[in-house]
């Protein structure tokens, strides 16, 4: 069963698939580009966000109800991780291609010279990281001018002041869009709750992305991203931190997965 539900638009609404108790946007990665220009082009309607879920996500959103209506908020959610489609294709409802937010910004910033240029502005990662990535994206894609950078302290959401500054910060850029690397959950709980303060036409929600825009953390090789592992390769490069997690949701996933195809075997179930 495909689902549908409308997004602050002027076009049509990006189909969704039903999944784990989200609603993923059916898009290649060239329609997910397209509709992030269709909001820069229609400035003026509101900041409207993309969230990228990935296994991670699926899992913690479970139990997580600020995290599910920031998804249920979001203009875009596009699939992170390929056992996501390969769980969508395996109930029956294809989404047609992964369109992980790594990829996602750099094809944004490809497209940005035939859509008369654009402005971003880079909002989390640690000190520093933010002008590098400025610096990087400027000499790689003269289309895209990085009008503001700023690493939070930690703990900045809980301070109502700081995110007034953070605000006024970026609204005064007049960027066209907001990347946000802070992480998940609290990137997609952070512009949820502010996204109708800001006056970009679209943020979205990356992670690492800044980081890897600034050479800070490398991405995987292009093999093992094509074998689908890139998640072994950030395990790698940061086991500490990731280890416990990847064990809970290689854990808690494939019954989601299975629960998921058995009410699609039996809606009673
Ligand atoms: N980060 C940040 N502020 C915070 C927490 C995290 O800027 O309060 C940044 C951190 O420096 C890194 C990114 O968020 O650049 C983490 O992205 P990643 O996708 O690795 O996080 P995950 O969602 O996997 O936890």
């Amino acid at each position: 069963m495909t689902t549908t539900s409308i997004a602050p638009t002027r076009t049509s609404p990006a189909p969704r698939v039903a999944l784990f108790g989200i609603e993923i946007n059916a898009l290649t990665m060239r329609q997910a580009v397209e509709r992030i220009y269709e909001w820069v082009r229609t400035p003026g309607v509101g900041c409207r966000y993309v969230v990228t879920p990935n296994i991670d996500h699926v899992v913690v959103l479970q139990q997580h109800a600020g995290l599910r209506a920031a998804y249920a908020s979001a203009s875009l959610v596009l699939p992170d991780g390929f056992p996501v489609v390969w769980a969508s294709r395996l109930v029956g409802r294809p989404l047609p291609e992964l369109v992980p937010g790594s990829d996602l910004v750099p094809a944004i910033f490809d497209a940005a010279a035939a859509h008369a240029g654009l402005r971003v502005f880079l909002l989390g990662a640690a000190p520093g990281v933010a002008d590098e990535a400025a610096e990087r994206i400027g000499q790689r894609w003269p289309g895209v001018q990085v009008v503001g950078t700023y690493s939070p302290p930690l703990g900045f959401e809980h301070d109502a002041a700081e995110n007034m500054r953070i605000i006024g910060r970026i609204n005064a850029t007049e960027a066209d869009l907001l990347i946000l690397g802070l992480g998940a959950p609290k990137q997609e709980l952070w512009i949820a709750q502010h996204a109708h303060e800001l006056e970009v036409s679209g943020a979205l929600c990356v992670g690492a992305t800044i980081d890897f825009l600034a050479g800070e953390k490398s991405r995987a090789p292009a093999w093992m991203r094509r074998c689908r592992l890139e998640w072994l390769h950030r395990l790698a490069s940061e086991p500490r931190r990731l280890a416990g997690r990847y064990a809970r949701d290689a854990w808690v996933f494939p019954q989601l997965v299975w629960r998921q195809w058995r009410q699609q075997e039996d809606p009673n179930c």
